[in-house]
């Protein structure tokens, strides 16, 4: 009986290493094919994206929508058989958006496209009416601290009123140069002067709506276009008891021309909110565990938050999205990866990558032996560039990687070695900061930065799906690549080039602590 059992232990053993062997031989291929078929066949891209972005919409930080997300996204890991936990890193004013109204109702009637800020105080329901002003043009502060008290009771008009708008692609295709230049002469002009009529003031942008409301006015009119077709920017108030709204141009330059024109028109606002107190502030982490090498890590991430204007489709719930679908492709065919395999879901990185710095300071066990990182931020693009970030070996690790990548994934991507070490862009910078290797999948633009980036129009539309399926395999396939890498990727600091402007040599960024508590007084 002993020996029948040892000679069937050894037969397995025998049978598991050639077997071993052999799968590991032919693995490499096949579990990319498997991956990338996965990715373009059978692509989970468009339930998830109904789900977080329509169905739960916005992530500002400390809003039930983000708590929702957060608890979403744990869910669906756990669907998939993945473990995942919300790790608290921090407490946020806890704000909830409601409806905004904003009607034009003298001298006609108009309902007029627009929205409180982020934060903006609530008028609890309540409808209030009122004339419209425009921000004096005075000499100094002096003049503007005599006027103030003129704000009482009124609705001020504090951004310029754009000459135009076209966007400047628009005048170029279709304007006679001289029109095209002319426009763009007059418009640096009343953009100076304008900068100047707030300066005058005494006050700063974030300080003149304290100032207005303090001196009764019952609302701000803003409008911070985005210099596209029907985009703006939204982001906070700064206002602590009347409502801050944001107009489309269009709707801001017709109550700017009414009132200028002497019409005395009326706005009424109705915006609502509610504070929810102080709440905790999480990061979403996912996890397959190491089989071999269970504490070296890769990482996969991408921010959670968003501004809330819109839905926060492409910043950065496409990003989300992609990292999700990658670690659940990974799951299915590579469900035993040698290192352990994260994805980090970042909390407020839209106040300065909150959620990542303090992942960073919470977890140097990860953080000082990790593999690699790859972060994506920047819309719904194909990615198309790498950068070494500073780090002198990735031109060795990078490309091997990289080599196992499909050609039509692949060829697009420029690469840069050693690269120079990212900033505050996003994630992956605070990973950098610590000489720890994090790298950027850098997308082509599809006009970000106008059209989708912080502004009213980042919706589900906007994905072009085709190209964060191909995202995701990439990212699947990288981070399958970096932790099935025999070697251990090196921290190596290039020497940083010479900047030809200052003559001095370009020095690593310093780790910047993490905002723990925000927006609380
Ligand atoms: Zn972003």
């Amino acid at each position: 009986m002993r020996k029948f059992t040892l000679f069937i232990r050894l037969s397995a053993v025998v049978f598991a290493t050639i077997f071993a062997t052999v799968s590991i031989a032919q693995s490499t291929e096949a579990i990319i094919d498997s991956i990338v078929a996965e990715a373009f066949n059978r692509s989970q891209l468009e339930p998830l994206a109904k789900e977080l972005l329509d169905g739960i919409g916005p992530r500002l930080v400390g809003s039930p929508n983000m708590q929702k997300a957060n608890d979403w996204a744990v869910e669906k890991y756990k669907s998939w058989g993945i473990n995942a936990r919300n790790e608290q890193w921090g407490e946020w004013r806890g704000w909830e958006r409601g409806v905004s109204h904003i009607d034009l109702v003298y001298p006609r009637v108009k309902s007029l496209e627009g929205m409180q800020l982020a934060w903006s105080p609530s008028t609890k329901g309540k409808t209030k009416t009122g004339e419209v002003i425009i921000l004096p043009n005075l000499t100094d502060s002096v003049a503007f601290a005599n006027w103030l008290p003129n704000a009482k009771g009124k609705y001020v008009l504090i951004s310029m009123n754009q000459p135009t708008g076209r966007p400047d692609y628009n005048w170029q295709e279709f304007g006679t140069k001289t029109s095209f230049d002319k426009m763009k002469t007059n418009r640096a002009a009343q953009t100076e002067a304008w900068r100047k009529r707030i300066a005058n003031t005494g006050y700063t942008n974030r300080t003149l709506p304290v100032a207005l409301e303090k001196a009764g006015a019952i609302g701000i009119v803003m409008s911070n276009w985005s210099s596209g077709f029907g985009v703006n920017k939204i982001f906070s108030a700064y206002t602590k008891k009347i409502p801050t709204v944001d107009l489309s141009l269009e709707d801001y330059g017709l109550l700017y021309r009414l009132t200028e024109e002497g019409a005395s028109p009326k706005i009424s606002v109705r915006a609502d909110s509610k504070e929810n107190g102080v709440v905790p502030t999480f990061n979403t982490i996912a996890e397959i565990k190491g089989s071999e090498k269970p504490n070296e890590y890769v990482m996969l991430s991408a921010h959670f938050d968003s501004w809330d204007g819109a839905a926060g489709a492409t910043d950065n719930g496409t990003g989300t999205l992609t990292m999700m679908e990658a670690i659940r492709i990974l799951k299915k065919y590579y469900p035993n990866p040698k290192r352990t395999i994260l994805v980090g879901h970042w909390g407020s990185e839209e106040q300065g990558l909150n959620g990542s710095r303090a992942f960073v300071e919470d977890h140097p066990e990860i953080v000082n032996n990790l593999q690699a990182l790859f972060n994506q931020d920047n819309g719904t693009g194909r990615v198309v560039n790498i950068s070494g970030q500073g780090f002198e070996k990735a031109k060795e690790f990078i490309p091997r990687w990289l080599s196992k990548v499909p050609d039509e994934i692949r060829k697009p991507i420029v690469t840069s070695f050693p690269g120079t070490p990212g900033g505050g862009g996003s994630d992956f910078a605070s990973f950098v900061a610590v000489g720890a290797p994090g790298f950027s999948l850098s997308s082509l633009n599809w006009s970000y930065f106008n059209y989708t980036w912080h502004t009213n129009r980042d919706t589900y539309d906007k994905i072009v799906f085709d190209d964060v399926k191909n995202n995701a395999a990439l990212a699947a396939i990288m981070a399958y690549m970096a932790s099935e890498d025999p070697e251990k990727t090196s921290r190596e600091k290039a020497v940083l080039p010479v900047n030809p402007q200052t003559g001095r040599t370009a020095v690593w960024p310093a780790q910047v602590k993490a905002t723990r508590k925000g927006g609380i007084d």
